[in-house]
Order: C-alpha cells, then structure tokens, then sequence
C-alpha cells in the first residue's frame, strides 16, 4: 500500500446530486485507474484496465454515509478481494477520557476519525511493517504488520494478509525481489560503471508508484539498505571532452631521465647486489659508497620498494636547509609533529620495523649536521635492533666530519661499494627494453658508446641518449655531444669539499 496522488474531479462528476450513480461512469473509473496507475488502492494488485475485476470504492461506505456517495474525495479504485472483504465495514477511532484509543465499526453516520488508511490522504508506508527476515519468511510468508492503529485495522479491514496476499507477496519477493538484489550486489562488487547503473535503475524501478508491491519493494530496499543506492539520481554524464587532434607521436628518446630512477622497468642489473642488500637489512646498517651518478639514489629507491617494514624514512641530506630541517624531517617521517623533540623522535623509533634511507651524506656537514647528531642517530639505530639504515656518499663515512677524535659513529656501518655494470647489462641498458617501441641502436653504435663511456651508468645513458638523437637527425653530431659532456661531468664530479 502506497500513497495516492488524487487528480482532478472528472467533469462528469462535477456538482452532481447524492443520488444517482455518477461515481460509476466510464469517465471517472478510468480517471482512478489512471490516478492509481492501475493498481488497487489497498492491495497494490494489478486492475484490468477493461472489465469488471474492479470496483469504484467508497472508502466512507455509501450504504452509511450517503452523502459521498458521488463525492470523487471519497472514491478509491480497488481489486474485487478488497472491495468485497472490507464492504460496508468503516472502523472509527474513539478516545475516552484517559486517551485510550478505542475503535468502533460504525453502522450510521458519524464524525469520528477513520481507523484506517485513506491513501489519497495518508501515506501508509509509516503504518505498514512488512515481515522480511529470512526465517519469519520460511514460515509466514512475506507478512504484513500494522506498526499504528491505523496500520493494524486497515490490515484487518481489507484482509490484507489473506493467504491469496501472502501467496502473491511471497511469489513477488522470491521470483522479483531477491534475483533483483542478487544482481545488483553482483553489480556493485564487480561490475563496470555501466552495469551498475544498469542494475540500480532496474531495481529503482520496482519501487515506483506504477509498480505492483511497490510498498513491500521500498520496505525491501530499505530492509536490505539499498534505497538510497538505487534511489540516488544517475550522476550526469560527463560531457564529452574535446579531444585534440592526436599528433603523430614522434620518437621518444629513451635516455632523457637524468635524476634518479623512479621506474623499475629503466633500473637494469644489480640484481644480486639489490638481493645482498635487502638481506642485510634485517636490523643491519649499510654505507653505498660509489662515484657520482653512479645509481646509489637509484638503488635506495628500490630498497625503500621493496621493504616489508613498517615505516621508511628517506632523507636526501642535500636537499636539507640545515641541522632542524634534519630532525623535523626525522619527526615528521615517523608522524610525528614537525617539531617534536630528539627524545620523542628517539621514542618513536621502537616498536616498528624502520628502514632509514639516508642519502648524499657528505652534504650533512655543509648544512649543520654534526658529527654528535650523527653518533645520536647511530645510538638509536643500535639500540633498536627492528632498526635498518642505509646511508649512500661517495667517500668513507669517517672521512666526511673531519678528523674528530676518537669519533667512530660510522662504525656499526657496513661499507658497500657500488660498482659499474657489467659489459652484459651496459648492452642491455642501451637496447632501452623499457621503450620496446622505440628505434633500437645497431650492436657497433652500442659498442661505440661503450668504448667513450666505460661501464659507468649514468655516462652510459647519456651516450645512448646523443646515438639516439642521431637516429632521427643525420645532422647530429652525437659523438662530439657526447665528448663534450663527458668532460663537464669530470669538471663537476669532483666530490664536495675538494673545491
Ligand atoms: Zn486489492
């Protein structure tokens, strides 16, 4: 049972008198089937919209309150089982003096408020509680409870849970409802966007007033907490968007990435250094030594990948603005505030798996690191042994802060040197196998390359970048563009401090 919209009083039943059977015209039956989109007004069945499996409904009974007899405000349209189970039957609510609501099958006109429903008046649905947990279902079929006064004596008026309804609800909630919720879940959890707007529309529209058991249909939503899913209008389509032309993809040179390599796919070789390094890194703590440019950023980026801890702290000491910028790093890394304090920085390096990544150390003294922050550091990393810390420079740790006496902070460091590749993955670096698509450089430009650059991996990127250049512009002279790099890296690679 759901709410009627009442529409217009159809002209043929305008102003006419209280005899008479003008309630009963072909006009005013079709206006209420159209009003109640062809269903019964109380048991939300389907009504033939020809025939006579259907009757005008006075809901004030005529044979007692004649007056409304042609009153379209009192007519309802409903299925021969309701009309006929509720017949002249009007219950009426009494209040005695201590409010006690009493009803009253009336039998000659009175003022009294109805017992039941008017759903051209009322909305039922907070009257009306349907039965829809499995078991009660097994065994009562889809039951129907009156919550109110009103819910309860239009139940027992209209017969609404007559075994015909229970027999007809309970074949809806089987062969409609369930298999509708069923592909919807299914939808929801796996479904293309498409799909699931397919299937929230379906089931939106089992709850729409035109449809039979549209009262059951919206209790079994909101039983199984979809009706706001389903109820929800459709977001608007987003507009298309104007796609540009495409430009004809030119090539791609596949050396142009200078800095360190975020891509796994570009990072080749070093496979069993990476295995030897992920090893020690139970607990343990590593120096990367190696030249310049050489992949120690490169390699702390896949050790911070591949770390099955809990929290990693990277700090690149060259990229600080000085020694607070190291502890606030430090504190906010491990969630701390900016400017929490060495010991509560201390505090939060127990009780995790911590891996620290701490790169370019030689620019730590240029920026106000000192030696004593770093024996502080080193103190925590050996008290905690769920502590991991991979320092990367180009020199010996204890050659960094100086001559310092009796200083042996760096001791508990292992020293790694990383080496060149080796002659089979320097080849394989310049076949650019992350670029499959690009234009491969022939074996004697690869061999060329190799013989200027040597086996060091960032000159080799920069040759394979200047051959690849030449492949698309015959006017590039890649071997003197290489030269003339090559010598800028030896100006510049001179390590910090050497001046
Ligand atoms: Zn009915």
């Amino acid at each position: 049972m759901i709410k009627i919209e009442r529409l217009p009083c159809p002209p043929s039943l305008k102003d006419k008198s209280e005899e008479g059977n003008y309630y009963n015209t072909r006009e005013v039956v079709e206006t209420l089937w159209k009003m109640q989109h062809g269903k019964c007004c109380y048991c939300e069945m389907d009504l033939p919209e020809k025939g006579h499996l259907k009757a005008v409904e006075h809901f004030k009974p005529k044979a007692v309150f004649k007056g409304l007899r042609n009153d379209w405000k009192n007519l309802l349209l409903a299925c021969a089982q309701c009309n006929g189970k509720k017949s002249n039957k009007f219950p009426v609510i009494l209040s005695d003096e201590n409010n006690v609501e009493s009803v009253l099958y009336i039998v000659d006109e009175r003022d009294e408020t109805p017992a039941i429903i008017d759903p051209s008046k009322i909305d039922p649905e907070p009257h009306l509680a349907y039965e829809l947990d499995l078991d009660r279902i097994h065994k009562s079929f889809v039951n129907i409870r009156g919550k109110s006064v009103l819910g309860r004596e239009t139940i027992a008026t209209v017969g609404l849970t007559d075994a015909f309804y229970l027999k007809a609800r309970r074949r809806w909630y089987w062969r409609v409802l369930m298999p509708s919720l069923a592909r919807l879940s299914e939808a929801e959890l796996d479904g293309s966007e498409r799909e699931k707007q397919t299937q929230r529309k379906d089931f939106a529209a089992l709850l729409a007033d035109k449809e039979i058991h549209g009262g059951l249909s919206r209790a079994f939503a909101r039983h199984h907490g979809v009706i706001d899913l389903v109820s929800k209008p459709a977001a608007p389509k987003p507009k298309p968007r104007q796609v540009k032309p495409r430009q004809p993809k030119g090539p791609i040179n596949p050396f142009t990435n200078t800095a360190a390599i975020h891509d796994p796919a570009q990072f080749i070789g070093r496979e069993k250094m990476l295995r030897r390094l992920s090893n020690s890194l139970n607990g343990g703590c590593v120096a990367l030594i190696g030249e310049p440019k050489i992949g120690k950023s490169s390699i702390l980026l896949r050790l911070k990948e591949a770390w099955r801890g809990d929290t990693v702290v990277p700090i690149d000491f060259s990229g600080l603005t000085g020694r607070d910028h190291f502890y606030s790093k430090l504190a906010v890394n491990l969630g701390l505030k900016a400017d929490a304090s060495e010991e509560e920085i201390g505090d939060a390096f127990e009780e995790r798996r911590l891996l620290l990544l701490l790169d370019e150390i030689e620019a730590a003294p240029v920026k106000g690191i000192r030696e004593e922050d770093m024996s502080w550091l080193r103190a925590k990393c050996n008290s905690h042994p769920n502590v991991s810390a991979v320092i990367s420079g180009q020199r010996q740790l204890c050659d960094i802060f100086g001559d310092s006496a009796g200083s042996a902070w760096d001791n508990i460091f292992i020293p790694k040197q990383v080496k060149y590749l080796t002659r089979a993955e320097a080849e394989t670096l310049l076949e650019h196998p992350w670029a499959p698509d690009e234009m491969p450089l022939v074996p004697n430009t690869i061999r060329e390359i190799l013989d200027k650059t040597g086996l060091h991996p960032y000159r080799i990127q920069r040759g394979g970048y200047h051959a690849f250049e030449a492949l698309h512009d015959p006017d590039y002279d890649w071997r003197a563009e290489l030269q003339q790099e090559l010598e800028n890296c030896n100006m510049q690679w001179r390590p910090v401090g050497e001046g």
